[in-house]
């Protein structure tokens, strides 16, 4: 059969040939390299005959295919593990092992005994190279179902019985289940799918990594089994780079920093939601005060509308029916109330209490509200994943006329926010998704007029086609942060749906009604959300302007602390946030603590300092940056401060 290699090339093969013979008639540098075969984008092992009924578009997976050649040898460590475990643990009953997105895990049964810990893991390690370095072939054998039942029964392995079992039992009527694949690598033999690396010395470098507990199946009625996640890659240098970038996501970790600089923390008293410290709730105020500063000139009104709305609100707005379990509901003289999980349905009531003629238009308005989401409590993450946050957010209400300049202000209001931050965005534009309500005329308008935002400001953006909300379409920003991860920030949608919906109107120049167009936008999205980023971005090195604590007076004994009182005291009245370090400990310790907390400026005074009216400046990281009058020094801070300075 004539297969197409990804050059377009035909690929002549004899009936019956393998992945190898393919790789092997394009080149014998391939055939070596060669890990797995795509064939019409299904990977297959390569000694398995290929197919001959697709269109036959082939090509070689090698290291270099990226993440699909990972998850192969991932795969692979897995059952290296399996097996490495039923070496060293008799009696251990093993479930499944899949390749997750940085590695794999294995979920095992352990024999009654001590827990499996990390203190294990180099003995398993040390099996499992073993096997790796005794170039195991992974061997695929098709069997009936009764002789693959008969081998799990006898290696009372539970598991692998029930998941051939459910495997009959769920399969369609008219394509009955009747035989499974084995994969065997050296004297392991396990239940799978497939597809594997030819052999186990293509694990260059592997690593196990942590122990968990997981329920068999997810079902907390189930037997609590033993997880073990570990990764695998080509070679020693990726691996080494894997795990240094975890360990600084482990160290910028925001729910470490934020307790660490003061700034907030958790209770169970109430899931989900942050207490801030007065540090934090300082550095939480800073933005929202930014948020209101740069609002003001962009035309922006603050309002205020309530927490708690009647149920009848959120069935016009939709929610009660789509939304209803994600919200707190209650109950008051047998009316039935939510907290709101959004302003926008807010902002829509509080538009119709007033009469607005064409001439009042575009309103702006703009609320930090205080939000609740019943997010599942499994889901809750630090300050990213909250149930109770506020967001920088801010609703248009304009013509159809209006919308291109709305936009752009909108994406001028974002960049000049984002500069402040250093921070680089990408945009995304998102168009209509196959359900959606409105005219096809009124998405070409609405999609138009975004484009020809974005165009007209020269920005570069990608579309993500049929993306947008059922109502309109929209624009997200994303930012990448400084360990590559991804992130959206900000959106700007086009909502045809809420006006209709809450009979929203205005007088035209005809003194007929009209329905405005409302446009959503958040640039920061939630401040609780937006400033676990910048802490996990910046490692907890935020600028000074939003650093918890600014400056710290460091008296080098206790003779000096009123004069470091003193000093922080004039630095405080100048708008600074400083505290003074008076305990009895040695300057180098208070030194060590103040890096610890990444303040950025620590003022040591001691005799000299306290004749002379200077103080001795450290920066973070820098150290010693010289002696300066307060009067300098104040100035420096104040001006770095005032001027929202990323330096
Ligand atoms: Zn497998
Ligand atoms: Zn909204």
């Amino acid at each position: 059969m004539d297969y197409v290699l990804p050059s377009g090339d035909k690929l002549s093969l004899a009936h019956g040939a393998t992945g190898a013979d393919a790789a092997a008639a394009i080149g014998a540098g391939l055939a070596r390299a060669a890990l797995a075969i795509k064939v019409d984008g299904v990977t297959y092992d390569l000694s398995r005959e290929l197919p001959t009924d697709g269109e036959g578009k082939i090509e070689i997976i090698t290291e270099k295919s990226g993440g699909e050649a990972l998850e192969l040898i991932r795969h692979d460590a897995a059952h290296v593990f399996a097996a490495a475990m039923l070496e060293l643990y008799p009696g251990v009953k093993i479930s499944i092992g899949p390749p997750i997105e940085h590695g794999f895990y294995y979920d095992v049964e352990m024999p009654a005994g001590p827990a499996l810990s990390d203190a294990d893991f180099p003995a398993i390690e040390a099996k499992m190279r073993e096997h790796i370095n005794a170039d195991e072939t992974f061997l695929r054998e098709d069997v009936s179902v009764g002789e693959a039942l008969e081998r799990f029964v006898r290696e009372n392995q539970d598991y692998k019985v029930e998941l051939i079992e459910d495997l009959v039992k769920n399969a369609p009527a008219d394509a009955p289940v009747t035989s499974v694949s084995l994969y065997t690598n050296g004297p392991f033999t396990d239940l799978c799918r497939g597809p594997h690396a030819p052999s186990t010395k293509r694990i260059k470098a592997f690593k196990l990594q942590s122990v968990a507990g997981a329920y068999w199946r997810g079902d907390s009625d189930r037997q609590m089994l033993t997880r073990v996640y570990g990764t695998a890659f080509f070679s020693k240098a990726a691996l080494e780079e894997y795990l240094e970038r975890l360990e600084r996501a482990r160290a910028n970790d925001h729910r470490r920093l934020g307790p660490l600089l003061g700034m907030f923390g958790f209770s169970e008293t109430a899931p989900g939601s942050a207490f801030w410290f007065p540090r934090g709730a300082e550095v939480f105020n800073e933005l929202v005060r930014l948020s209101r500063e740069m609002g003001r000139p962009r035309g922006y009104s603050e309002v205020k509308t309530p927490q708690l709305f009647d149920s009848s609100l959120w069935k016009t707005s939709g929610h009660w029916d789509k939304y209803r379990d994600d919200m707190f509901v209650t109950e008051a003289e047998d009316r039935q109330f939510a907290l709101k999980p959004m302003n926008c349905p807010g902002h829509c009531q509080l538009y119709t209490l007033q009469k607005h003629s064409y001439r009042d238009l575009p309103v702006r308005y703009s609320e930090p509200g205080l939000l609740h989401r019943n997010e599942a409590s499994g889901t809750l993450h630090g300050l990213l994943r909250v149930r109770h946050f506020a967001q920088d957010d801010g609703h248009i209400f304009c013509t159809e006329d209006q919308i291109q300049d709305e936009v752009a202000g909108v994406l001028e209001f974002a960049f000049a926010t984002y500069k402040l931050f250093g921070l680089d965005v990408k945009l995304e534009l998102s168009t209509r998704p196959d359900k959606r309500i409105g005219s096809d005329e009124m998405w070409d308008r609405s999609e138009a007029a975004l484009k020809n935002a974005l165009d007209s400001h020269g920005l570069d953006y990608t579309i993500n086609e049929g993306d947008g909300a059922f109502y309109g379409p929209k624009i997200d920003i994303h930012m990448t942060d400084s360990l590559g991860r991804s992130w959206q920030l900000g959106t700007c949608q086009l909502d045809y749906n809420f006006p209709e919906r809450f009979g929203l109107t205005y007088t035209g120049a005809d003194n007929q009604d009209h329905q405005p167009v409302m446009i959503h936008r958040a640039l920061m999205g939630s401040y609780e959300r937006f400033i676990g980023i910048l802490l996990e971005h910046f490692g907890g090195e935020l600028p000074v302007w939003l650093a918890p604590t600014q400056a710290i007076v460091l008296p080098i004994a206790d003779r000096h602390n009123d004069f470091a009182q003193s000093i922080a005291d004039q630095l405080s009245d100048a708008g600074a946030r400083v505290e003074s370090d008076d305990r009895t400990e040695s300057v180098s310790r208070k030194i060590r603590d103040a890096e610890l907390r990444k303040i950025p400026f620590m003022l040591v005074v001691g005799d000299r300092e306290q004749a002379s009216g200077e103080v001795g400046v450290r920066e973070h990281r820098q150290g010693d940056v010289g002696s300066a009058s307060v009067a300098a020094f104040t100035e420096r801070l104040t001006g770095l401060i005032e001027s929202r300075s990323l330096a």
